[in-house]
């Protein structure tokens, strides 16, 4: 039997294993955690549960394409919900708009709360499907990097409507141009966060991320966010996949052209050849740490990253009516915010606040009567900042802010408090600078400056996660994990 070895329990590592154990392999994954998923994990404080990154679950058949291909019924592994709200939004003055999964009712919530006509906004997510349908079948599910890619009918039928991904202006001149109240532009500039950009930067291209909400939908796993993990784990270890905990890969050797040893920081029981090798890590990390002497893919490397966050766990001892499953309260200079975040290297004294509460939807998250809050701001890439300081001065600002909003002392509520910074999200998931998303997509030739899934240099290594093709964020790392199986022989 031929003998594929992971490297990282992460998504897409996950994803990979169930793929290649399908296709006969045995496979290993070696995971340095002592748990599996990476950014898409869980943990519990004083009976308050928390999903440790994600929170937004969309496109959930690639979660369920995983179980059909092993002959598996999906749902006697994974259930979820489609939500009837993508989002509440909060303006520090007091507006407030219920942004509906349905268009028409969303539509008409901005005609009422902003006096945007709403056949602007409805004309938007229309423009936003027709950008993912030319996106999807030419760059999100085969490999750029191979001639075959460029010259099939999809592809062609791709060139034909390449102008209406509007490559050469920003997300925000076209939101600017498509509406008139600032704050619907804020609203719709918010998207370009979906995969760590700056929608001051990022082309207007990303206008396809709202299509994912409103079209297609935003769901929630029953069980939580962890559950993607979990029940794709037990999938894999049914399929005879061995998942290795607390085994950190230090280093690859290599012949030629082939990875022909793996040197593990621990002893394990398991060989240390295999006939194919997967990282999961993030490819910056795989060259520099794993591979320093192999020749280094400088240009891919050195791209500028994607966003990071710092998150506030926190335990909080009280009910709010006026908050959903996913809350924005918004910055009141959204340019200003952005140009600290991707310029200036810092936070911004008045964030955008995220608060993610799952004990909306499972109440078992949270002791009776409280709210289990998942905080996240924005935050630049770790260059050495002073966190600590940095940490300090935003829990304050968050404090203020989300207080104005909701009339109470927010900090009075606290029961418990955990924090993930950019520091500790490169130290627990070997993310470049804490990059929530891989690379960011700060430039049209983003999705070309991505590493392959695959390495020219050695014939049996592979890149998969949210740091190459195609991207960041969960369906794109599923989707990754496809792209390099697919070009794995059986
Ligand atoms: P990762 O999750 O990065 O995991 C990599 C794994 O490899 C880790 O477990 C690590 O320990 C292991 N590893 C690395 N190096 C080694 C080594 N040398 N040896 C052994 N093991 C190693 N996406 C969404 O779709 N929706 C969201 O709402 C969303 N919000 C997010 C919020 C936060 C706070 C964060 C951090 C991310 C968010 N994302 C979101 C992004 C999403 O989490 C990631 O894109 C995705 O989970 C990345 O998966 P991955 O397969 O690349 O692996």
């Amino acid at each position: 039997k031929k003998t594929a070895a992971i490297i990282g329990a992460g998504i897409a590592g996950i994803a990979s294993a169930i793929r290649l154990a399908n296709k006969g392999y045995d496979v290993h994954v070696f995971e340095a955690n002592s748990y599996p998923g990476g950014k898409l994990s869980s943990f519990e404080v004083k009976g308050y549960r928390f999903d440790a990154g994600p929170s937004l679950f969309t496109l959930p058949h690639l979660v369920e394409e995983l179980f059909e291909i092993s002959g598996k019924n999906p749902k006697a592994y994974f259930d979820y919900i489609r939500l009837d709200e993508a989002c509440r939004y909060f303006w520090d003055d007091g507006v407030r708009l219920a942004a509906h999964a349905n268009q028409r009712a969303f539509a008409q919530e901005i005609e009422e709360k902003l006096g945007e006509p709403s056949v602007h906004v409805l004309a938007h997510l229309k423009d936003s499907a027709v950008k993912y349908n030319v996106t999807e079948k030419l760059f999100l599910h085969r490999s750029l990097h191979k001639i075959s890619t460029y010259f099939n009918r999809d592809a062609f039928k791709g060139y034909a409507n390449m102008h209406r991904l509007d490559a050469f202006t920003t997300m925000n001149s076209a939101n600017e141009r498509r509406f008139q109240n600032p704050r619907v532009v804020q609203l719709f500039n918010r998207y370009a966060t979906y995969n760590g950009s700056d929608p001051y930067q990022t082309p207007a291209t990303m206008n396809i991320i709202p299509h994912l909400e409103y079209n297609i939908g935003a769901f929630f796993p029953k069980k939580g966010m962890v559950d993607i993990t979990e029940s794709l784990v037990k999938l894999a270890e049914e399929l005879g996949v061995k998942f290795y905990y607390n085994t950190k890969i230090t280093k690859l050797e290599t012949q030629e052209n082939r990875v022909t040893k793996l040197i593990f920081d621990a002893n394990t029981p398991a060989p240390d050849s295999y006939d194919i090798v997967v990282s999961n890590m993030d490819v910056v990390n795989t060259f520099r740490k794993l591979l320093p002497e192999a020749k280094q893919p400088e240009r891919i490397l050195r791209q500028p990253k994607s966003s990071s966050a710092l998150i506030f766990y926190w335990g909080v001892k009280k009910s709010f009516a006026e908050l959903g499953l996913h809350n924005i309260f918004f910055s009141n200079d959204y340019r200003a915010e952005f140009e600290h975040l991707f310029q200036q290297k810092t936070l911004y004294s008045d964030p955008t606040v995220y608060i993610n509460i799952t004990s909306k939807h499972k109440p078992d998250d949270a002791p009776q009567g409280g709210e289990n809050w998942f905080i996240l701001v924005n935050a630049p890439n770790n260059e050495g900042q002073d966190w600590e300081a940095l940490i300090e001065q935003s829990r304050q600002d968050v404090l203020r802010k989300v207080s104005h909003n909701l009339g109470v002392n927010i900090a009075d509520f606290i029961e418990c408090e955990e924090i993930l910074d950019p520091r500790s999200i490169e130290f627990k998931t070997s993310s470049s600078q804490g990059a929530l998303y891989g690379n960011s997509s700060n430039n049209r030739f983003a999705a070309f400056l991505r590493h392959a899934n695959f390495s020219r240099e050695f014939k049996n290594l592979y890149f998969v996660g949210g740091s190459v093709h195609p991207g960041g964020g969960i369906p794109l790392a599923i989707l990754s994990a496809k792209i390099a199986t697919d070009l794995i022989d059986s």
